[in-house]
């Protein structure tokens, strides 16, 4: 079962309705969604659904469905589960998610600043952190701060553009991180573009303007194995 994306389109969706088109021991389906399954790093939202009734079902995590597009939303463990063609009103917890914006866009202006093939990453809503292939030497925590904040200052609007898996075949230097194959529609590659800054295949959530990001912090920098250096930020 497709679900309808609505994050794709409005990252700061935090609301809508949505009819419920499965439910089983694993999660609840619906045909519309503003909860961003867990991928490309981004950890799965969290958030409520109400019942008309006003009764609250509390969502613990978002994973991605076996189907392409589909959405599963996992309740926690003692929550009500809907019943089959329910309309339900979707509440994400904004604050969660639009601090993992936050960091999420953060890391893209990060990987402009360490020039190095990307070999994995992840955003939590507390910090974030990308891994490079890269020699240790050249990792200065205070300088990779100071030109991520320098950059982060210029606030410019970030771009949601779309092209075609053959225009991204054509272009293969777009592809920063090695471990993760870019999201594909039908045809259609979804890419992030930074004005003068970055731009790169990924179907996450951003903010509308880096300048939103505030500033980051880098938590640490260790070795994590001979070819994985691992760079930790945070919002200050
Ligand atoms: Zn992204």
């Amino acid at each position: 079962m497709t679900t309808g994306l609505l994050f794709r389109d409005d990252a700061y969706l935090k609301t809508a309705t949505a009819r419920v088109v499965a439910v089983d021991a694993r999660g609840i389906e619906l045909d519309r969604t503003v909860f961003y399954p867990q991928g490309g790093g981004q950890a799965g939202d969290t958030g409520t659904m109400v019942r008309a009734n006003g009764e609250r079902i509390a969502i613990a995590d978002t994973r991605k469905g076996d189907a392409q597009d589909s959405v599963l939303h996992v309740p926690a463990p003692d929550a009500v589960r809907p019943d089959l063609g329910e309309t339900l009103t979707l509440e994400i917890d904004w604050a969660r998610r639009h601090a993992l914006m936050r960091l999420h866009t953060a890391l893209h202006v990060l990987s402009c600043v360490v020039v190095a093939p990307v070999t994995g990453g992840n955003i939590a809503p507390d910090k974030a952190r990308l891994d490079f292939d890269i020699d240790m030497s050249l990792l200065d925590a205070a300088r990779i701060e100071h030109e991520t904040n320098a950059l982060i200052a210029r606030g410019v609007d970030t771009e949601t553009v779309w092209i075609t898996g053959e225009e991204l075949d054509a272009r293969p230097e777009l592809v920063k991180t090695m471990s993760v194959q870019p999201p594909r529609g039908v045809g259609r590659v979804r890419l992030l573009r930074i004005p003068g800054i970055d731009l790169q295949p990924c179907g996450g959530t951003h903010v509308k303007n880096i300048g939103e990001i505030g500033a980051i912090r880098v938590l640490r920098i260790r070795s994590e194995g001979k070819r994985n250096r691992r760079v930790e930020i945070a919002l200050v």
